[in-house]
Protein backbone atom coordinates (compact mmCIF):
# COMPACT_ATOMS: atom_id res chain seq x y z
CA UNK A 1 0.00 0.00 0.00
CA UNK A 2 1.65 3.41 -1.01
CA UNK A 3 2.61 5.38 1.63
CA UNK A 4 -0.26 8.93 2.82
CA UNK A 5 1.36 11.59 1.83
CA UNK A 6 2.67 14.49 4.04
CA UNK A 7 1.25 17.36 2.43
CA UNK A 8 -1.61 17.07 -0.24
CA UNK A 9 -1.61 17.55 -3.82
CA UNK A 10 -3.00 21.18 -3.57
CA UNK A 11 -0.38 22.41 -0.66
CA UNK A 12 2.31 20.76 -2.67
CA UNK A 13 1.94 22.40 -5.80
CA UNK A 14 1.52 25.98 -4.40
CA UNK A 15 4.56 25.66 -2.01
CA UNK A 16 6.36 24.50 -5.51
CA UNK A 17 5.25 27.72 -7.28
CA UNK A 18 7.54 30.11 -5.35
CA UNK A 19 11.15 29.21 -4.36
CA UNK A 20 11.46 31.73 -1.89
CA UNK A 21 12.22 29.91 1.93
CA UNK A 22 10.67 26.54 0.48
CA UNK A 23 12.09 24.80 3.56
CA UNK A 24 10.18 27.43 5.98
CA UNK A 25 6.88 26.96 3.83
CA UNK A 26 6.91 23.28 3.38
CA UNK A 27 7.68 22.69 7.22
CA UNK A 28 4.67 25.63 8.29
CA UNK A 29 2.01 23.88 5.68
CA UNK A 30 3.33 20.80 7.29
CA UNK A 31 2.62 21.68 10.60
CA UNK A 32 -0.60 23.45 9.81
CA UNK A 33 -1.60 20.41 8.18
CA UNK A 34 -1.15 18.39 11.21
CA UNK A 35 -2.67 20.70 13.44
CA UNK A 36 -5.32 20.79 11.31
CA UNK A 37 -5.84 17.20 11.02
CA UNK A 38 -6.02 16.97 14.56
CA UNK A 39 -8.09 19.65 15.51
CA UNK A 40 -10.62 17.48 12.91
CA UNK A 41 -11.35 15.24 14.91
CA UNK A 42 -13.69 13.79 16.89
CA UNK A 43 -12.02 15.37 20.37
CA UNK A 44 -13.54 16.02 23.28
CA UNK A 45 -14.09 19.66 24.33
CA UNK A 46 -10.61 19.72 26.18
CA UNK A 47 -8.58 18.35 23.64
CA UNK A 48 -9.48 20.82 21.58
CA UNK A 49 -9.24 23.57 23.77
CA UNK A 50 -5.95 22.38 24.77
CA UNK A 51 -5.05 22.03 21.26
CA UNK A 52 -6.09 25.71 20.38
CA UNK A 53 -4.41 27.11 23.60
CA UNK A 54 -1.44 25.34 22.98
CA UNK A 55 -1.22 26.95 19.38
CA UNK A 56 -2.33 30.53 20.28
CA UNK A 57 -0.42 33.91 20.61
CA UNK A 58 2.45 33.24 22.31
CA UNK A 59 2.47 29.51 23.39
CA UNK A 60 5.25 28.01 21.62
CA UNK A 61 7.61 31.29 22.01
CA UNK A 62 9.54 29.06 24.60
CA UNK A 63 10.41 26.58 22.05
CA UNK A 64 12.59 29.23 20.54
CA UNK A 65 14.28 30.44 23.80
CA UNK A 66 18.16 29.93 23.82
CA UNK A 67 18.64 29.20 27.65
CA UNK A 68 21.56 31.80 27.74
CA UNK A 69 19.67 32.92 30.93
CA UNK A 70 18.14 31.46 34.58
CA UNK A 71 15.21 33.39 32.80
CA UNK A 72 15.46 31.38 29.80
CA UNK A 73 16.09 28.49 30.58
CA UNK A 74 14.21 25.44 31.63
CA UNK A 75 15.52 22.21 33.61
CA UNK A 76 14.80 18.38 32.49
CA UNK A 77 12.60 17.76 35.02
CA UNK A 78 10.18 20.66 34.29
CA UNK A 79 10.77 20.47 30.32
CA UNK A 80 8.63 16.66 30.88
CA UNK A 81 6.39 17.93 33.15
CA UNK A 82 5.36 21.29 31.04
CA UNK A 83 5.65 19.04 27.85
CA UNK A 84 2.97 16.41 29.76
CA UNK A 85 1.03 19.06 30.13
CA UNK A 86 1.58 20.76 26.66
CA UNK A 87 0.89 17.30 25.12
CA UNK A 88 -2.25 16.21 26.94
CA UNK A 89 -0.37 12.94 28.57
CA UNK A 90 -1.05 11.62 31.93
CA UNK A 91 1.85 13.43 34.39
CA UNK A 92 3.52 11.13 36.41
CA UNK A 93 2.27 11.28 39.83
CA UNK A 94 3.44 7.82 40.16
CA UNK A 95 5.00 7.34 44.62
CA UNK A 96 3.20 10.94 44.98
CA UNK A 97 0.02 11.73 46.91
CA UNK A 98 -3.13 11.39 45.06
CA UNK A 99 -5.14 14.21 46.85
CA UNK A 100 -5.04 17.67 46.50
CA UNK A 101 -5.07 19.83 49.89
CA UNK A 102 -8.80 20.51 49.97
CA UNK A 103 -9.29 16.38 49.85
CA UNK A 104 -10.07 16.42 46.07
CA UNK A 105 -8.34 13.26 44.27
CA UNK A 106 -6.11 14.74 41.57
CA UNK A 107 -7.05 14.01 37.32
CA UNK A 108 -4.15 12.92 35.94
CA UNK A 109 -3.72 15.67 33.57
CA UNK A 110 -3.24 18.45 36.32
CA UNK A 111 -6.24 20.05 35.75
CA UNK A 112 -7.44 20.63 39.62
CA UNK A 113 -3.80 21.51 40.91
CA UNK A 114 -3.62 24.15 38.55
CA UNK A 115 -6.93 25.62 39.63
CA UNK A 116 -7.53 24.94 43.25
CA UNK A 117 -7.06 27.87 45.65
CA UNK A 118 -6.78 25.30 47.78
CA UNK A 119 -3.77 24.07 47.04
CA UNK A 120 -2.07 27.26 46.50
CA UNK A 121 -0.98 26.40 42.75
CA UNK A 122 -3.01 29.79 41.24
CA UNK A 123 -1.81 32.06 43.98
CA UNK A 124 1.57 31.06 43.86
CA UNK A 125 1.61 31.40 39.56
CA UNK A 126 -0.14 34.76 40.04
CA UNK A 127 2.66 35.96 42.62
CA UNK A 128 4.85 34.72 39.94
CA UNK A 129 3.67 36.14 37.17
CA UNK A 130 3.54 39.53 38.88
CA UNK A 131 7.17 39.45 39.93
CA UNK A 132 7.95 38.66 36.09
CA UNK A 133 5.62 41.85 34.82
CA UNK A 134 7.45 44.09 37.82
CA UNK A 135 10.73 42.77 35.96
CA UNK A 136 9.94 43.60 32.28
CA UNK A 137 8.87 47.16 33.69
CA UNK A 138 12.54 47.63 35.62
CA UNK A 139 14.64 46.95 32.35
CA UNK A 140 12.72 49.88 31.06
CA UNK A 141 13.12 52.28 34.14
CA UNK A 142 8.93 52.37 34.23
CA UNK A 143 8.09 53.31 37.73
CA UNK A 144 5.86 51.22 39.22
CA UNK A 145 4.27 49.81 42.67
CA UNK A 146 2.79 46.51 43.36
CA UNK A 147 -0.36 46.35 45.47
CA UNK A 148 -0.50 50.47 46.71
CA UNK A 149 -3.53 50.74 48.97
CA UNK A 150 -5.83 52.82 49.09
CA UNK A 151 -6.77 52.86 45.21
CA UNK A 152 -10.15 51.43 44.78
CA UNK A 153 -13.73 53.79 45.29
CA UNK A 154 -15.01 50.55 47.65
CA UNK A 155 -11.42 50.45 49.35
CA UNK A 156 -11.13 47.06 48.89
CA UNK A 157 -8.36 45.08 47.40
CA UNK A 158 -5.38 46.20 45.73
CA UNK A 159 -4.18 46.07 42.18
CA UNK A 160 -1.55 44.09 41.21
CA UNK A 161 0.46 47.04 39.87
CA UNK A 162 0.25 50.42 39.74
CA UNK A 163 2.44 52.45 36.63
CA UNK A 164 3.56 55.66 38.13
CA UNK A 165 4.07 58.99 35.74
CA UNK A 166 6.66 58.19 33.05
CA UNK A 167 5.12 59.23 30.32
CA UNK A 168 4.12 55.97 29.44
CA UNK A 169 1.38 54.54 30.64
CA UNK A 170 0.86 56.63 33.08
CA UNK A 171 -1.21 56.10 36.08
CA UNK A 172 -2.42 52.57 34.54
CA UNK A 173 -2.72 50.02 36.34
CA UNK A 174 -2.24 45.91 36.10
CA UNK A 175 -4.69 43.45 36.88
CA UNK A 176 -2.51 40.26 36.00
CA UNK A 177 -4.20 36.78 35.89
CA UNK A 178 -3.91 32.89 34.86
CA UNK A 179 -7.07 31.69 33.31
CA UNK A 180 -7.75 28.09 32.38
CA UNK A 181 -9.62 26.68 28.91
CA UNK A 182 -10.47 23.54 30.81
CA UNK A 183 -13.12 25.79 33.05
CA UNK A 184 -16.06 24.45 32.80
CA UNK A 185 -17.95 28.09 31.78
CA UNK A 186 -15.86 28.48 28.91
CA UNK A 187 -14.50 25.27 27.76
CA UNK A 188 -17.18 24.39 25.16
CA UNK A 189 -16.03 28.13 23.28
CA UNK A 190 -12.66 27.35 23.98
CA UNK A 191 -12.83 24.14 21.70
CA UNK A 192 -14.29 26.26 18.75
CA UNK A 193 -12.22 29.52 19.42
CA UNK A 194 -8.38 30.40 20.29
CA UNK A 195 -7.67 32.86 23.38
CA UNK A 196 -11.21 32.79 24.17
CA UNK A 197 -10.46 32.27 28.45
CA UNK A 198 -8.28 34.93 28.05
CA UNK A 199 -10.83 37.02 25.70
CA UNK A 200 -13.16 36.48 28.50
CA UNK A 201 -11.17 36.79 31.22
CA UNK A 202 -10.18 40.26 29.96
CA UNK A 203 -13.95 41.23 29.25
CA UNK A 204 -14.77 40.45 32.83
CA UNK A 205 -11.98 42.68 34.28
CA UNK A 206 -12.94 45.49 32.25
CA UNK A 207 -16.48 45.33 33.49
CA UNK A 208 -15.07 44.34 37.05
CA UNK A 209 -12.88 47.68 37.02
CA UNK A 210 -15.37 50.00 35.27
CA UNK A 211 -17.37 49.78 39.08
CA UNK A 212 -14.35 50.33 41.33
CA UNK A 213 -12.57 52.84 39.98
CA UNK A 214 -13.00 56.16 39.84
CA UNK A 215 -14.93 57.76 37.37
CA UNK A 216 -16.01 53.95 35.69
CA UNK A 217 -12.51 54.11 34.15
CA UNK A 218 -11.92 50.90 32.67
CA UNK A 219 -9.24 51.95 30.30
CA UNK A 220 -6.93 52.74 33.45
CA UNK A 221 -7.17 49.03 33.95
CA UNK A 222 -5.07 46.63 31.86
CA UNK A 223 -6.19 43.26 32.36
CA UNK A 224 -2.55 40.83 31.70
CA UNK A 225 -4.01 37.87 31.07
CA UNK A 226 -2.38 34.13 29.91
CA UNK A 227 -4.32 31.12 29.58
CA UNK A 228 -2.28 28.39 31.55
CA UNK A 229 -1.30 26.56 28.20
CA UNK A 230 0.36 29.84 27.04
CA UNK A 231 -1.84 31.62 24.57
CA UNK A 232 -1.95 35.67 25.51
CA UNK A 233 -4.61 37.61 25.92
CA UNK A 234 -4.94 40.20 23.18
CA UNK A 235 -4.66 43.48 25.71
CA UNK A 236 -0.99 41.86 27.19
CA UNK A 237 0.09 41.33 23.84
CA UNK A 238 -1.10 45.25 22.93
CA UNK A 239 1.05 46.25 26.55
CA UNK A 240 3.73 44.32 25.24
CA UNK A 241 3.69 46.40 22.35
CA UNK A 242 3.76 49.60 24.01
CA UNK A 243 6.60 49.08 26.04
CA UNK A 244 8.59 48.39 23.68
CA UNK A 245 8.59 51.35 22.44
CA UNK A 246 10.37 52.71 25.27
CA UNK A 247 13.11 50.28 25.12
CA UNK A 248 16.19 51.24 23.62
CA UNK A 249 19.82 49.60 23.04
CA UNK A 250 23.18 50.69 24.81
CA UNK A 251 23.98 53.14 22.17
CA UNK A 252 20.53 54.72 22.52
CA UNK A 253 18.31 53.12 19.48
CA UNK A 254 15.09 51.74 19.36
CA UNK A 255 15.02 48.18 19.74
CA UNK A 256 11.91 47.23 20.40
CA UNK A 257 11.70 44.45 18.02
CA UNK A 258 14.57 42.67 19.96
CA UNK A 259 12.75 43.80 23.82
CA UNK A 260 9.16 42.27 22.08
CA UNK A 261 11.25 38.26 21.24
CA UNK A 262 13.29 38.74 24.71
CA UNK A 263 9.55 39.21 26.90
CA UNK A 264 7.40 36.87 24.63
CA UNK A 265 10.11 33.83 25.57
CA UNK A 266 10.91 34.87 28.77
CA UNK A 267 7.07 35.02 29.66
CA UNK A 268 6.46 31.49 28.04
CA UNK A 269 9.48 29.49 30.08
CA UNK A 270 7.71 31.53 32.96
CA UNK A 271 4.98 30.00 32.33
CA UNK A 272 5.66 26.44 31.81
CA UNK A 273 8.07 26.73 34.78
CA UNK A 274 4.82 27.41 36.78
CA UNK A 275 2.57 25.06 35.40
CA UNK A 276 5.82 22.13 36.08
CA UNK A 277 6.09 23.66 39.41
CA UNK A 278 2.54 23.33 40.28
CA UNK A 279 2.67 20.19 39.58
CA UNK A 280 5.94 19.25 41.77
CA UNK A 281 4.56 20.84 44.47
CA UNK A 282 2.15 17.71 44.63
ZN1 LIG B 1 -7.94 21.21 45.68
Amino acid sequence: MPEKSLLSEKSLSQILEDPEKLQHRFTCTMADDGYNLLLGKENSHEVSARLRSVSGKGAGAFLQAIPTSNELALKPGKFRLAACLRLGLHLPFQGMQDKCDCGTHLDSFGYHLMTCKHGGGPVWAHDSIVSSCSECLKKLAVLHKKEPKHRYLNNEGRPDILICHTGILSDQEMDISLAHPWSKEVVKNCAKLSGFAAKKREKMKNAKYDEILPGGSAPKCIPVVFEHFGTWGVSTERLLNTLSLKSKDKEGKNNSADFKTYWRRCFSVTLQKLNARVMMKN
